[in-house]
């Protein structure tokens, strides 16, 4: 029935877009939302941002626990994100242990807030794998869509909230900032 195949092509695009372990969209749909965001932040004229988040020293994580309490943290990392995300926002995988939440009508200050709120939630959660209690915390890096800037591509606006994120794991991790040109100069001059 035609009933039936929009069912079926329902399923098959969740299949193609949301990433299996974490139940977040995949890094494919991030590139085209976010395009798509874009686009309608210039026409209604509203501010978007974008929050790119990292599990901090992970890999020391992965040696202590193991791979698989790994995979559990991550899925409740992820659940953490999905639960803060607003209707219109999405969270998604953005590859490997880096998750991002894209915030269409969200200005910095929101933005901000909405971001150290995850962290904080990272923070005092408690994953329990194979009865040991395991934690860990998060560094979030924010950006502000700027039609001068991004009006092409997604990619000016990742890179900022990557530069924030890794001034963020520059100065002691568990943290969130937003990109600034100086935030820049004062990472440069430190390398
Ligand atoms: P920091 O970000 O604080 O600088 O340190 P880090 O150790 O987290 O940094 P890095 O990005 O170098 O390491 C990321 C680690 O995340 C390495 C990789 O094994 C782990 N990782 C990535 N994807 C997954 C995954 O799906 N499951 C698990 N368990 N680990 C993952
Ligand atoms: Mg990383
Ligand atoms: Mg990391």
């Amino acid at each position: 029935s035609l009933g039936g195949i929009a069912v079926e092509n329902a399923r098959l695009y969740e299949r193609a877009t949301v990433d299996m372990m974490t139940g977040l969209k995949n890094h494919a749909y991030f590139q085209s939302r976010t395009k798509e965001e874009r686009e309608k932040a210039i026409k209604r004229k509203q501010p978007l941002s974008l929050m790119l988040t990292d599990v901090d020293k992970f890999k020391t994580f992965n040696d202590t626990y193991g791979h698989q309490a790994g995979d559990e943290v991550l899925k409740a990392v992820a659940k953490v994100l999905l639960t803060n995300a607003r209707k219109t926002d999405f969270a998604a995988r953005y590859g490997g242990e880096e998750f991002c939440l894209v915030m269409p009508g969200a200005g910095e200050s929101l933005a901000l807030e909405m971001a150290d709120r995850v962290r904080r939630e990272v923070e005092a959660m408690t994953v329990v794998h194979e009865g040991r209690e395991m934690k860990v915390t998060m560094s979030i890096g924010v950006s502000l869509f700027d039609p001068e800037l991004d009006a092409k591509t997604n990619k000016n606006m990742i890179e900022r909230a990557d530069r924030a994120l890794y001034f963020c794991k520059r100065n002691g991790r568990n943290q969130v900032r937003s990109y600034s040109p100086d935030l820049a100069q004062s990472d440069n001059q430190s390398e």
